[in-house]
């Protein structure tokens, strides 16, 4: 039955998908050759893409940078604790996976608040044996019932190191949300130690081709906020950048080797940074 897929916990309803409309999750996952969306969810992709050709590659940017935060952050800081806000559609290798091919222990609670990701959750749960995973359904906005979630403390322990992965996802929350001082209120229930790594939507590199995917994102009931350098940057206030800093994710410690990608094909501004 296409119309309402049944999660594959037996404990939980069908979730009505809404395939009528699209969505976020899926316009990416089909943007980043995913299989996982429907025919409107293609469409919008389709319309997004001829207003800015390179967004696929942009997309595709952006899931190496969370790839190569999440390695740095277990090989170089020792960080075992994963928070990973806006999930997406499971697509390998994800945060676990990397974590737990350098470190077997390594933990990680996922959350996304789009119904598509949920019937996919198990491919989230395939933890080592010695570490583990959980998946929330919970909207990035609930500060509180994330942090309060009985399964969120199965998995993590807060008053350890913790690195809260906000990956192609605030520009899904508007300013008048406050998304800085959201990312604020987890950080300070973080311990000391605790890492921010995020990305931020910017139209800089081309004003008119990303402006494009931005109206047709907002036309098809996708709200979708782009922002600045100035304002990227503010999302790390009071946390210490590690080295570069803020930077477009392909200049953000590129893997030796990697293909070249110019600037203006890039919509993404990525940094990691340590609370002290
Ligand atoms: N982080 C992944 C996927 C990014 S796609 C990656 O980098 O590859 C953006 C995801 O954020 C989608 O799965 C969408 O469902 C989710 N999302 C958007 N707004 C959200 C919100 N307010 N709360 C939780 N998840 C949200």
């Amino acid at each position: 039955d296409w119309m309402r897929h049944k999660p594959e916990y037996d404990d939980q309803p069908a979730v009505d998908l809404r395939m009528e409309v699209p969505h976020s999750a899926r316009v990416y996952d089909y943007l980043i050759g995913g299989k996982t969306n429907f025919e409107a969810d293609r469409v919008a992709a389709h319309a997004s893409v001829k207003a800015w050709p390179a967004l696929p590659t942009s997309m595709r940017t952006t899931r190496t940078f969370m790839q190569r935060a999440v390695r740095h952050l277990t090989e170089q800081y020792g960080v075992r604790q994963f928070l990973d806000i806006g999930t997406g559609i499971p697509t390998s290798p994800n945060v676990h996976e990397i974590a737990q091919a350098i470190a077997p222990e390594a933990r990680v609670a996922y959350v996304d608040n789009d119904p598509i990701v949920l019937t996919h959750a198990r491919a989230l749960m395939s933890s080592t044996p010695q570490g583990r995973t959980c998946y929330l359904d919970a909207d990035l906005r609930d500060v509180d019932s994330i942090i309060g979630a009985p399964q969120l403390h199965e998995v993590l322990d807060l008053t350890q190191p913790v690195a809260l992965s906000l990956i192609a996802i605030v520009h899904f929350v508007l300013d008048e949300d406050d998304p800085q001082g959201i990312v604020r209120r987890f950080m300070d229930r973080l311990a000391p130690g605790s890492f921010l790594a995020l990305t931020v939507f910017t139209a800089d590199t081309d004003p008119v081709g990303v402006g494009g995917v931005g109206r047709e994102y907002n036309a098809r009931g996708i709200p979708l906020q782009i922002r600045d350098k100035a304002q990227a940057t503010a999302f790390f206030d009071g946390y210490d950048l590690l080295d570069p800093g803020v930077t477009l994710v392909h200049r953000w410690r590129p893997d030796a080797g990697a293909p070249q990608v110019r600037d203006q094909d890039i919509a993404m501004y990525g940094g990691v940074a340590v609370k002290r």
